[in-house]
């Protein structure tokens, strides 16, 4: 007979791979993997990420808790194992010592709740062993895994779970397509959500229809990054394109997408697609001039491979590129979440390609931070984006392709800018 009611084991794991200390699906992969192995029943599993870096997390089970903090920057992971019963914890401890690669820890075993110094009071214990023995193990359990794209003052977490089907670590960025509970399958690259299967086509919808009807019969569109396929879709499905080339600069981002995100990536098998895995920022710079009818910047935020997707003379070199009455559209970031390279990617255009030759359009995406997301236009020469742009043929071609998001309403309507949002684009 136990003269403990629990034992709790405090671990200090150190000198581990601060990736996996900064993984919050690994780590609750690895947690509840050591409950499992040391046989407890899993109740429930909750973890979070942490702004800038670290996780916390419990996993719940029927013999108590485990739980971790994790500071990757010190390599470092403070972990509980609190168990009562028979469960040997140290299965569990030896478990998350491989999965941490710790090079070093120490631990300290104590029992809790010493039964000699206890006094058991008279709580009606049938009732709660009635309520007890009428639990069943449900044979599967909640898990709160969270997963969070953020900035310093406001993020965006969708509960996912846990599912890991796509990770890599390539040249540029982390590639991964991880399972949202809410928005299905999505796409990460590095902590930043890309596109989900449950709200791709608000994006890939509206990055690329109002060109076309503006362009009325664009031959030759060029697409820059897009890796996930979702913008050359919807292109090719204008009958009158004769070519798409999409220069994306990371294979691996293709090949998650391929395999996971297949509706997505319908169209990479396409005959009028050209596919090259390359610099977009190198590829515009040697471009012949005046080759495209439609440029489309379909990048990630400006960090990393994207930065130079945002600078001037990239869209300078994009410009030249443009035929004349040629449109360029780029993803624009959000007036309300990165408003300062939102504002300073119009000042670029503006000065590129006019003063009032780089509208707005706002639209929305659930799962970026804030909702409110935007595409910048530069227009060459006369085309426009308001004029001459026929309703029925939008409503017919909507209707014919049963696109979910963009229609003639939406076409005009996204160019309605709210006031804060003019302040924000005014110069000076
Ligand atoms: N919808 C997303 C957004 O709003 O952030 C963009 C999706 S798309 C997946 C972004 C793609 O741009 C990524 O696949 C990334 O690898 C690619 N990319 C980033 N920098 C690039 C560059 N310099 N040249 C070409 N592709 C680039």
């Amino acid at each position: 007979m136990s003269t403990a009611l629990g034992n709790h084991i405090l671990v200090e794991f150190m000198n581990c791979d601060p990736h996996v200390m900064n993984d919050v699906a690994a780590i609750e992969r690895d947690m509840v993997g050591a409950a499992q192995k040391a046989g407890a029943t899993v109740i429930n599993s909750t973890f979070h990420h942490f702004s800038p870096y670290g996780v916390s997390g419990v996993v719940v089970i029927q013999e108590s808790h485990l739980a971790i903090h994790t500071w990757p920057e010190y390599g470092y992971a403070a972990v509980d194992l609190f168990t009562c019963g028979e469960m040997n914890a140290w299965i569990s401890f030896d478990h998350l010592k491989e999965c941490f690669g710790a090079k070093s820890y120490s631990a300290i075993e104590m029992k809790r709740g010493s039964v000699n110094l206890l006094t058991r009071n008279d709580f009606d214990i049938s009732t709660a062993r009635q309520k007890a023995s009428e639990w069943r193990n449900p044979e599967f359990f909640t898990r709160n895994v969270w997963f969070t794209d953020k900035d310093e003052n406001q993020a965006l977490s969708l509960r996912f779970t846990g599912e890991v089907f796509f990770d890599v670590q390539s040249p540029f960025q982390r590639v991964r397509i991880l399972e949202s509970y809410k928005y299905g399958k999505m796409l990460a690259l590095d902590d930043m959500v890309m596109t989900t299967e449950n709200d791709e086509f608000h994006y890939h919808e509206m990055i690329s229809h109002p060109s076309m009807f503006a362009l009325k019969n664009a031959k030759n569109v060029l697409v820059i990054g897009g890796g996930d396929g979702g913008t050359v879709r919807e292109i090719l499905r204008h009958d009158g394109v004769e070519k798409v080339t999409m220069v994306e600069i990371d294979g691996e981002v293709i090949k998650a997408c391929k395999e996971f995100l297949p509706e997505i990536a319908a169209a990479f098998d396409n005959a009028k697609l050209e596919l090259i895995v390359d610099d977009g920022i190198a590829f515009i710079k040697n471009a012949a001039p005046q080759s495209y009818d439609l440029i489309i910047v379909d990048g990630s935020d400006p960090v990393g491979p994207a930065e130079g997707l945002f600078s001037v003379e990239f869209y300078t070199n994009c410009y030249n590129a443009l035929k004349e009455n040629g449109i360029l559209v780029a993803q624009g970031e959000s007036p309300k979440f990165n408003e300062k390279a939102f504002a300073e990617l119009n000042h670029t255009l503006q000065d590129i390609f006019g003063k009032d030759k780089a509208p707005v359009s706002l639209f929305f995406v659930p799962t970026y931070p804030t909702g409110m997301w935007s595409f910048q236009y530069g227009l060459k020469g006369n085309v426009s984006l308001k004029e001459n742009i026929s309703r029925e043929d939008i409503a017919q071609f909507v209707d014919s392709k049963g696109l979910r998001y963009y229609n003639e309403d939406v076409h005009f309507g996204s160019f309605a800018t709210p006031n804060f949002v003019k302040q924000l684009l005014k110069r000076g």
